[in-house]
C-alpha cells in the first residue's frame, strides 16, 4: 500500500517526539508499505516566527511572511529524515517545490494549482521513505508560498490525491474527531466516522483539528481520510462520503471560533454600490468576510456590521480608512466568538435552531448575530461566554450520549 502520513506541530513538538514519529513511519514501512510523510512546524514555532516578524512591522509583506514561516517546517523534515536514516532507512526530506507543489500566487493562503507527483514516485520507487515539509509550495514565478495556517493537512490531502494513495492519515494529539473540542468539553464524544460536509462546517466554523481546505480538497479528490493520535494506537475518525455513513444524526458537532472580529459601521451614506465597493475592497486584499448584516438607520443612513478574521484586523483598518468619508463612525471589537451546531440531519428538521437560542437565552448569553445554512446555525456572541455556550449546546443537544 502507498500511505500518506501527516504529523502536525504538537507531534513533532520536540525531538523526543520526532523520535517517536520516526519509529511510526518506520513501523509502517517495515509492514511493506511505500510512506510518503507531511511534516508541521514543530508546535509554537510558526506563531513564533509571526511574532518575529511584527518586531518589525505591524503589516509585513505577504512574500516575506512566506519565506519566513516555510522556514518551519522544513526545520522537522530534516530533523525526521535524519533520524530514520539513523535507524537505518533510506529517506529523501523535500520541500514544497521539490515535491512538486505548484501554486498560485495568494501569498500565506496559497492555493495549489497543481502537483507533478513524478519527484516522489521516482524516490518511491528506489524504496526511500519520502519526508515533505508541509504547508508550502511555489508559484509559478518561482516564489515561495505557504498555504494558510493548518496548511499542512492540505499538503497531506493534496499529495495523496496526487500519488493516488491507499490511505491519507492526519495524526495530531487527538484521537480522532469529536463533537466537540475535547478541551472546552470533556464530555465530548469520538465519532468514528464524519461526512465531509459536516467536517467542512466545522472546520470552516473554528475546529481547527483539520484544516477546513484539506477537507474541502479531500471531498473533490475523493480521498478518505483518517484522523488519529500520534501518541496511542487507538482507531481513528473516518473523513468520507454522507453515502457511507448509515447513522445520521440530527447535530454532529459544535464548533468554536474565538478568532473573529466585529467590524461596525454607523450612518453609513445609502448609496447603491457602497457595500460592493467595500466588500470588493476587502476581497482584493484576501481578507475573508464572514457576517454581514445590515441595518436601517436615520436620515436615509445604514449600519453596517461584518466579521472579519481577528489576524487581519490591522489590514482591515488600513482599507476601512480608504472609506472614511462614508460612514460617520467605525468601531472594531476583537472580544467576539462564534459558536456554531453542525450537523446533515438538519436539513430534514425544524427546531434545531430555537433550541439554540432558548439554550443560550437560558444561560443569560446575548446573541449578536446569527447565520444559518442548511446543515449548520451560526451565533456571534461575547467571547467571555464562549466556552460556557459550547458546553450549554453539547449538553442541549445531548451530545455525550
Ligand atoms: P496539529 O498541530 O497536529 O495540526 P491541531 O492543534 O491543529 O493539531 O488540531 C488538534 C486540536 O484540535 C486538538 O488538540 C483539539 O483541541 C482541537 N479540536 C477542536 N475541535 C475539535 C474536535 N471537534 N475534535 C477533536 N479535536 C478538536
Ligand atoms: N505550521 C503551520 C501552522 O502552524 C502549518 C501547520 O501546522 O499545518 O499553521
Ligand atoms: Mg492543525
Amino acid at each position: 500500500m502507498l500511505i500518506v502520513q501527516k504529523y502536525g506541530g504538537t507531534s513533532v513538538g520536540n525531538l523526543e517526539r520526532i523520535e517517536n514519529v520516526a519509529k511510526r513511519v518506520a513501523k509502517t514501512k517495515k509492514e511493506d508499505n511505500d510512506v510518503v510523510v507531511v511534516v508541521s512546524a514543530m508546535s509554537g514555532e510558526t506563531n513564533k516566527l509571526i511574532e518575529y516578524a511584527k518586531h518589525f512591522s505591524k503589516t509585513p509583506s505577504r512574500e516575506d511572511m512566506d519565506l519566513l514561516l516555510s522556514s518551519g517546517e522544513r526545520v522537522t523534515a530534516a530533523l525526521l529524515s535524519i533520524a530514520l536514516n539513523e535507524m537505518g532507512y533510506p529517506t529523501v526530506a523535500m520541500t514544497g517545490r521539490q515535491a512538486g507543489i505548484v501554486t498560485d500566487s495568494s501569498h500565506t493562503t496559497a492555493r495549489i494549482e497543481k502537483i507533478d507527483p513524478k519527484p516522489i514516485k521516482n524516490e518511491l520507487q528506489k524504496g526511500k521513505i519520502v519526508v515533505v515539509a508541509g504547508f508550502q509550495g511555489i508559484s509559478k514565478d518561482g516564489k515561495v508560498t505557504t498555504l494558510g495556517r493548518g496548511g499542512s493537512d492540505l499538503t497531506a490531502v493534496a499529495l495523496a490525491g496526487a500519488l493516488n494513495a491507499d490511505k491519507c492519515e492526519i495524526y495530531s494529539d487527538v484521537d480522532g474527531i469529536y463533537t466537540t473540542d475535547p478541551r472546552i468539553e470533556p464530555k465530548a464524544k469520538k465519532l468514528d466516522k464524519i461526512s465531509y460536509d459536516e467536517m467542512l462546517e466545522l472546520a470552516s466554523l473554528g475546529a481547527k483539528v483539520l484544516q477546513n481546505r484539506s477537507v474541502e480538497l479531500a471531498k473533490k479528490l475523493g480521498v478518505i481520510i483518517e484522523a488519529k493520535s500520534s501518541f496511542n494506537e487507538n482507531p481513528g475518525t473516518i473523513i468520507t462520503k454522507e453515502e457511507d455513513i448509515m447513522e445520521k444524526p440530527l447535530v454532529s458537532g459544535i464548533a468554536l471560533d474565538k478568532n473573529q472580529a466585529r467590524v461596525s459601521l454607523r450612518g453609513v451614506v445609502d448609496r447603491p454600490g457602497i457595500a460592493a465597493e467595500i466588500f470588493k475592497a476587502l476581497a482584493e486584499e484576501n481578507i475573508n468576510v464572514d457576517m454581514i448584516v445590515q441595518t436601517i438607520g436615520q436620515d436615509e443612513k445604514t449600519n453596517l456590521d461584518f466579521t472579519v478574521p481577528e489576524n487581519e484586523l490591522e489590514r482591515v483598518k488600513k482599507i476601512m480608512e480608504r472609506f472614511k468619508e462614508e460612514y460617520e463612525s467605525i468601531d472594531y471589537d476583537p472580544r467576539i466568538a462564534k459558536v456554531s451546531i453542525v450537523g446533515v440531519g438538519m436539513k430534514s428538521h425544524s427546531g434545531v435552531a430555537s433550541k439554540a437560542f432558548e439554550t443560550l437565552a437560558k444561560e443569560n448569553i446575548n446573541i449578536e448575530m446569527i447565520s444559518t445554512s442548511e446543515i449548520k446555525i451560526s451565533m456571534i456572541i461575547d467571547e467571555k461566554y464562549s466556552e460556557l455556550a459550547v458546553r450549554a449546546l453539547h449538553d442541549a443537544y445531548e451530545l455525550y450520549r
